[in-house]
């Protein structure tokens, strides 16, 4: 049986702006076509081409990655963006971050959360009680790395998908994201919506709540976008938590549940 695995990750710019980025975790026998698929998304990607793309092929030690399973999966629909921040705002609040640097957060990736105001490569990574930003590098932020669906478990997991109309890859990938955000220690929530202008859908993450679509969390035509991890700065050292996140290899191989949409409705919590 093939046992080697490798960490496939591609990113592409252009004008040295972020375009797109993407990470597998597959078998060495997959590998290279998993690569070509990336660099052909990069080429053929809604604001490019990229000018310049970046891939690389890392081998994982298959002994060293953990098998988990995926969260849980809601969508809300919302009315408009405005009521989609909203939604989020009170998403945050319900998995503990602070009501005020919610809001701030939301504005944050409305704006552009990178050095200048652009869109930035990785995540922020901010203390959910104080706000303060941690990440080293503003521009680059935290990059997600070496995580995948098993390769057993991808087929039933795209057909899950697919029977609750949710058969785009950016919903794989985005749940697959997100649930190795979410087992990390210290982890409150996450927040995301894409830097692709004609993408509005995001999501709020948290423990409990699990993978919260909201239908619209930007204007259609807003390049802006990004993703912002809270912390509970006590539970771990940052630089463990960076470490997880970016160099521990995870693979899914267990579904969470599936719910059919619903209505958000505004609460006072
Ligand atoms: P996307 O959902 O691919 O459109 O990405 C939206 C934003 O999330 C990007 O602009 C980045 O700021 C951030 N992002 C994308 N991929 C990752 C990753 N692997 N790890 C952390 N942040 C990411």
């Amino acid at each position: 049986m093939e046992t080697a695995l490798y960490s496939v990750r591609m990113r592409a710019t252009l004008q040295g702006r972020h375009l797109a980025g993407a990470e597998r975790l597959v078998a060495g026998s997959s590998a290279g076509s998993v690569a070509v698929a990336l660099v052909q998304r990069a080429m053929n990607c809604t604001c490019g081409p990229a000018d310049e793309i970046h891939c690389s092929l890392e081998q994982v030690d298959p002994d060293t990655v953990r098998c988990l399973r995926l969260p849980d999966l809601h969508t809300y629909r919302v009315e408009d963006w405005r009521e989609g921040r909203r939604a989020a705002r009170s998403l945050l609040v319900r998995a503990g971050v602070r009501d005020d640097i919610a809001a701030e957060a939301l504005d944050l990736l409305g704006e552009g959360a990178a050095e200048g105001g652009g869109v930035m490569r990785g995540a922020v990574l901010m203390d959910a009680l104080t706000g303060e930003r941690l990440e080293a590098d503003r521009s680059r932020g935290v990059r997600v790395s070496r995580m995948d669906l098993s390769a057993e478990f991808r087929p039933e997991l795209a057909r899950l998908l697919d029977a609750a109309g949710l058969a785009h890859h950016r919903v794989m990938e985005a749940l697959v994201l997100a649930g190795k955000v979410l087992h990390a220690p210290g982890l409150v929530a996450e927040l995301c919506w894409s830097d692709d202008p004609a993408y509005t859908t995001g999501y709020v993450a948290a423990p409990h709540g699990g993978y919260q679509r909201i239908s619209a969390l930007k204007p259609s035509g807003d390049p802006h976008g990004g993703r912002v991890f809270f912390v509970n700065r006590g539970t771990m050292p940052m630089a463990e938590l960076v470490d997880y996140l970016e160099r521990a290899p995870v693979l899914f191989n267990a579904v969470g549940r599936i719910s059919p949409p619903v209505q958000w409705v505004d609460s006072d919590d």
